[in-house]
């Protein structure tokens, strides 16, 4: 340490350094900053949360300073105490981490699922020995895996209310349930639902309206919430209730007299929650959002060490008994009136889902309940028992709705759909039915799948045909483009009628496409073509591995595929424009169908980059070279985007004659180019691929040559239209550019041919099959082959097997921690295709995976094959030891690797020790320049 000169002063606190407070020079800056006391420096440290300069980034070090007396090597006594101590804390995490698990994890699914079957059970038999239910261990996991189910449900149903709050605090209720004043009736819906929101969450931002205008006016200073440093829920609830009362006594006395004026109303609940407020929970905005931010997740599970959660397990509890007495039961017992009443109980019985159909018969009863009692409460005027009614009709109606157009809507769709193309797999309704009686959820879940899956692309497809047509002509169709459409608005606002009759429209419409595009080609292919169906889906059970692994390989080509939309997207949609073209020309309607004016901006060039700058408006400034090229090409962006967004409004066109005659035609040549499109779409990619398929090498054990699986061939011929397709427009585009250019972009684009095929084939076919072979060398062979058998290994297996680990490694290692190969896999997966550096990508990533590789593979049968056989000359040995080496010398390197992690802690453990019992300081540790130099020279 060298002592400062006079005149130099400390960075912080502009002193200069003494003889008991020195001054250092801890980092590479200098001048008037250079020096610094330690104290300084470290209250410095300790407000930055930083360990390095900020200006020079040097990382400050200290040393440690032990006191004179401490031995060479500390005392056996010292080690085990300190050893004993550690081992106290960690069984006390982990029994307390154990409770946690146990609470969360145990107590609550299985109080849940108790309380759920004693409530359904139906006798009071069960509610007297619920107690004894509770302790009872019979069926306990799959008492507590339905318990998980139950909670999950109640948990959605909650956050589906507070967000269903959210939403009419925001939009507003219906028009029929709007009162003369506003802000009462957000206040009442709000802590009407919100009062729970508030207990759980806290983070919730349980404040309403009312709240925030409580507690300023109020002026009660904060109380302190009860429960020490977490704020109970309870106390949220307390205060939740509070408001809802202040309310409603507020309401009441706005009610008695109506003189008060509107800014008077901001004052009385504040004046009445000062008064309440000394009776217990306060509320206080304030007070609140620092418990929001005090209510981490950590602290809600329990996780930080503290037994508060145990408060909040309760309250969990308690709230999910509610919901489920609430949500489930009642409905369901009303539900099970109604049905009785009506006398439709065997047709609910048949349907395999009697629970379900049964609490939704519940809902709608109380739905309608709901309108009879609102109705009356609104000829008694009884204002606020009107109000709470018609929120809860808004409730059971939205929710009533949601199942409808989530879960009914596509369930029908997949049905249909799958009813429409029965004779495709030569399967009958029949079949069907005895599958559905074989497992009802499964087959049930899979249409439903389907459905939404249906739902989804119909929907996509008519946002692309908005962008092609004139706007309004699609005018039966709901524009999900439309920023102002919103959903959940709808079904809080429009009567059911509407509702109702939208979902009959929609599911016609759905309906009729599937009969256009499913059906009828099916009759004309099954008539034309007598040959060609029924698709082959059996699986051949025979060779199932085989399947297996060509299923992962096809998972992993089809899926990425389908996911890869843009390109199809913009064929689809030159297609649509070509059709439409030649519609409008051969009908005469140009003016009904496009509109008049140009769609796009740049007209001169015709329809081909009408059709691609919407699908890439990214690209497109990328291309621009210059500041003057990008501002237009901006322009042109926003227009696309504009574009992409959908014209919202309605355009007016030229009405030619006899128009509908002509809209008769559009019709009928929809529909007829629907079959046509569609049956070339069921044709074209299965002949292809079948006629591949054929020359396909068949890689089955058992050598059987049965049809192949109608999965593999459409997949096949898909792709094949799909590269020929990609081609043909790849060249079109480039073709017009002159001759020059498309020999240099060939040239580019075999060098990038070139340098890809190598690295693909280093990263995908070498590195996979060689992890393939070791996994299967030190993991399957073991297990499955007993050791009288000679293992036979299946080369392309392993290989298909290799992808999906090697996905599975990658994924994992750019989840885990820094090192040198997740950046390398970081850097390949940035730079693309294109940019590629082939020689980055060998010496960073293939050359040291593939190097581990090998050798892990080829080290123990160097050894099993040549090593052992010069000790061990007896057969059986050998043998059991070509078999046993891999995964023995797997168990080595764990075995390796834990005990130097072992060692490791056990050196920082005994660090610690020391620094616990003789660390008495530290001190800074100047920054020579000098030295260093010397240092790095020396070296
Ligand atoms: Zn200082
Ligand atoms: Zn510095």
């Amino acid at each position: 340490m060298e002592d400062s000169g006079s005149g130099d002063i400390c960075r912080v606190c502009r002193s200069e350094g003494t003889v008991d407070r020195p001054l250092f020079h801890p980092c590479i800056c200098t001048g008037s900053i250079k020096w610094i006391h330690q104290e300084c420096l470290v209250q410095w440290m300790r407000y930055s949360h930083k360990e390095f300069c900020e200006l020079c980034g040097h990382r400050f070090s200290f040393t440690p300073i032990y006191s004179p007396d401490m031995p060479r090597r500390l005392p056996i006594r010292d080690v085990a105490g300190g050893l004993l101590s550690s081992i106290a804390t960690a069984v006390k995490y982990w029994l307390h981490y154990t409770i946690v698990a146990i609470a969360w994890l145990g107590i609550v699914p299985l109080t849940a699922c108790r309380i759920y079957r004693c409530l359904f059970n139906g006798s009071v038999d069960s509610v007297l020995t619920l107690p004894l239910d509770m302790l009872s261990t019979e069926n306990i996991g799959s008492d507590i895996f339905h318990g998980c189910f139950v909670v999950t449900c109640t948990l959605f149903a909650f956050i589906g209310l507070v967000w269903l709050r959210e939403q009419i605090l925001h939009g507003g209720g219906p028009d029929w349930l709007e009162p003369e004043q506003q802000g009462n009736a957000a206040g009442v819906g709000g802590n009407l639902q919100g009062g729970l929101a508030g207990g759980v969450g806290g983070a919730a931002g349980g404040d309403g309206d009312g709240g925030q205008q409580a507690a300023p006016a109020a002026g009660v200073p904060a109380q302190p919430a009860e429960g020490g440093g977490g704020v109970g829920l309870n106390a949220a609830f307390a205060a939740a209730q509070q408001q809802l009362h202040q309310h409603m006594q507020q309401l009441q006395q706005q009610q008695n007299n109506n003189l008060l004026e509107p800014i008077n109303e901001e004052v009385v609940p504040g004046g009445e929650g000062g008064v309440d407020g000394l009776g217990g929970g306060d509320w206080n905005p304030l007070e609140w959002d620092r418990a929001a931010e005090e209510l981490t997740w950590e602290r809600l599970l329990g996780l930080d060490g503290s037994l508060v959660f145990l408060e909040h397990v309760f309250w969990v509890v308690s709230l999910n008994t509610l919901f489920i007495l609430v949500f489930a039961f009642c409905p369901y017992h009303m539900g099970q009136l109604a049905v009785v009443a009506i006398g439709v109980k065997h047709l609910v019985n048949a349907s395999h889902f009697q629970g379900l159909v049964t609490t939704l018969c519940g809902y709608c009863v109380i739905g309608i309940c709901l309108v009879a009692l609102h109705s009356l409460a609104a000829l008694l005027s009884l204002v606020k028992s009107r109000r709470i009614l018609g929120h809860c009709y808004v409730v059971v109606k939205v929710s009533l709705l949601s199942v409808v157009e989530i879960g009914v809507l596509p369930l029908v769709c997949g049905w249909w759909l799958d009813i429409c193309s029965l004779s495709l797999f030569d399967a009958t309704l029949k079949d069907r039915e005895a599958s559905f009686r074989l497992a009802p959820g499964t087959s049930m879940f899979i249409h439903w799948l389907v459905g939404m899956v249906y739902v989804y692309y119909f929907a996509s497809f008519v946002l692309l045909l908005r962008e092609v047509l004139r706007p309004g002509v699609l005018w039966f169709l709901r524009n999900l483009n439309d920023p102002d459409f919103s959903p959940i608005q709808e079904m809080i606002h429009l009567p059911i009628i509407r509702h109702i009759r939208r979902l009959v429209s929609s599911a016609m419409v759905f309906g009729s496409a599937v009969i256009l595009m499913l059906w009828l080609p099916i009759r004309i292919l099954r008539y034309m073509l007598p040959n060609f169906l029924p698709y082959v889906v059996a699986m051949q059970s025979e060779a199932q591995v085989n399947e297996l692994s060509l299923e992962l390989l096809l998972l992993q080509v089809i899926l990425p595929a389908l996911l890869e939309q843009s390109h199809t997207r913009a064929w689809l949609k030159a297609l649509i424009r070509v059709w439409c073209v030649a519609v409008s020309y051969v009908l005469d309607i140009k003016s009904y169908l496009l509109g008049d004016t140009p769609p796009a901006g740049g007209g001169a060039a015709g329809q081909q980059p009408a059709a691609a700058v919407p699908a890439a408006p990214l690209d497109e400034p990328l291309i621009g070279g210059g500041a003057g090229g990008r501002a237009v090409d901006l322009a042109a962006a926003h227009h696309a985007m504009f574009q992409r967004g959908g014209p919202t409004g309605f355009q007016p066109y030229i009405r030619p004659r006899l128009f509908p005659l002509r809209l008769l035609c559009l019709v009928i040549l929809v529909c007829c180019s629907l079959v046509m499109v569609s049956l070339v779409a069921l044709t074209v990619p299965v002949f292809l691929g079948r006629k591949v398929m054929v020359h396909y090498p068949q890689v089955t054990s058992s050598g059987s040559s049965g049809p192949v699986h109608e999965l593999y061939t459409a997949a096949c011929g898909t792709y094949i239209c799909w590269v020929t397709a990609r081609a043909v427009t790849f060249v079109l585009s480039w073709l017009p550019q002159g001759r020059r250019a498309v020999t240099e972009m060939l040239y580019n684009w075999l060098l990038v041919a070139a340098k890809s095929f190598i690295a693909t084939f280093l990263l995908i076919v070498v590195i996979p099959f060689l992890s393939g072979l070791l996994l299967e060398l030190v993991v399957v062979m073991p297990l499955r082959v007993p050791l009288d058998q000679t293992p036979v290994l299946w080369l392309w297996q392993d290989w298909a097997l290799g992808v999906l680990y090697t996905k599975i490694v990658c994924a994992v290692t750019m989840m885990g921690p820094e090192w040198a190969l997740r950046h390398a896999i970081e850097r390949v997966y940035r730079d693309g295709l294109r940019n590629m550096h082939l020689k980055f990508v060998v010496m960073e990533l293939a050359l040291p995976v593939i190097s581990t590789l090998s050798i892990a593979l080829a080290v123990p049968y160097a050894i099993a094959h040549s090593v052992i056989p010069l000790f061990i000359s007896n057969t059986f040995v050998q043998v059991v030891v070509a078999r046993r080496i891999y995964p023995c010398v797997l168990l080595l390197v764990v075995l390796c690797g834990l005990i130097t992690l072992q060692i490791r802690q056990f050196a920082k453990l005994y660090e610690h020790i020391k620094n616990d019992k003789y660390l008495v300081g530290r001190r800074l540790v100047n920054y020579h320049h000098k030295s260093t130099i010397h240092q790095s020279t020396a070296n």
